[in-house]
């Protein structure tokens, strides 16, 4: 794989980011694009400029604001909230049809550039309830991509069987760990780094990284 090609869907946040460590490690060339469908926070968009322009990565911000158009909701829309979705529902931040869009974006992009690998940051295990961040989800666009194209790409998912805790070593591991946490951008209130604390997305970090770093003082 090593002198193979890859293009990352990359949100400027911590998993994403983490992934791009791992591709650049992986990788010979990596190129990352970045899907803009009117977020809220337009910072998300500037801390995924800042972080690849950085690390010298070849980065790409393609217009999906159609999403918007089709499905407003919690991420794009400030009178609709956050919430975490009761038993068996869904939370108001799911955006249907989000990732296939986005995974298909990125398929097509990386046969215009010559890429075989695909890479995401998707996880079934920090389980929000997002259908399409399901493995067999990924598996299923992956053959379907493959057969749309004619290709063999290959979508990787470093982050698919791991917890947040997990993935703050994976990017300690990547030596990564102080970039990540200061460079980008998880909080649903739009604030970089340690975020506002108090967003479902913020508890989520925080509790991993006190988890981790609480582990890595014990060894
Ligand atoms: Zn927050």
């Amino acid at each position: 794989m090593k002198k193979d090609k890859a293009v990352i869907v990359f949100s400027g946040g911590q998993d994403s980011t983490t992934c791009l460590f791992w591709a650049m490690e992986q990788f010979a060339e990596v190129e990352a694009v970045t899907f803009d469908y009117n977020q809220r926070h337009r910072l998300e968009i500037e801390c995924a400029q800042n972080i690849t322009k950085e690390l010298g990565i070849k980065h790409h911000i393609l217009d999906m604001s159609l999403l918007n158009q089709l499905a407003p909701n919690a991420l794009t829309r400030d009178d609709i909230e956050v919430t975490e979705g009761a038993e068996g529902e869904l939370p108001s931040t799911f955006v249907p049809g989000r990732n296939l869009l986005f995974l298909s974006f990125a398929g097509v992009l990386a046969s215009q550039v010559g890429a075989k690998h695909i890479v995401t940051g998707v996880c079934e295990t920090d389980f929000s309830g997002y259908p399409d961040c399901r493995d067999i989800f990924i598996k299923s666009l992956n053959v379907t991509l493959n057969l749309s194209m004619d290709q063999g790409f290959v979508i990787h998912t470093p982050l698919m069987w791991i917890n947040k805790e997990e993935t703050w070593k994976l990017a300690d591991d990547l030596g990564a760990l102080d970039f990540v946490r200061e460079k980008t951008l998880t909080c649903y209130n739009g604030i970089i780094a340690d975020g506002c604390g108090e967003c479902p997305a913020c508890h989520l970090r925080k509790k991993g990284l006190d988890d981790y770093l609480q582990k890595r003082k014990e060894r």
